[in-house]
């Protein structure tokens, strides 16, 4: 298995950071297996992108990019 050439991030097109993706090998480990991803941002990631590329490490937390500071949206 090889990894995906995804080194952006497929919520804001942000660098993702995504160790697999740099170096070409599964052999290095991406930082997001040691970090737990926001179940909102992962419900944001277009279906064809779910587990083929990383999100960037601020979306990963949640934290939009394009809507600062809003409050959380299920109030
Ligand atoms: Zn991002």
């Amino acid at each position: 298995m090889q990894p995906l050439a995804n080194h952006v991030c497929p919520l804001c097109g942000g660098a993702n950071q995504c160790a697999p993706a740099k170096a070409g090998t599964l052999d290095v480990e991406c930082w997001c297996s040691t970090v737990s991803i926001s179940p909102e941002a992962l419900a944001r990631v277009p279906a064809e992108l779910v587990d083929k590329a990383c999100l960037c490490p601020r979306c990963a937390a949640a934290v939009s990019p394009t809507q600062p500071g809003q409050a959380a949206p299920d109030a």
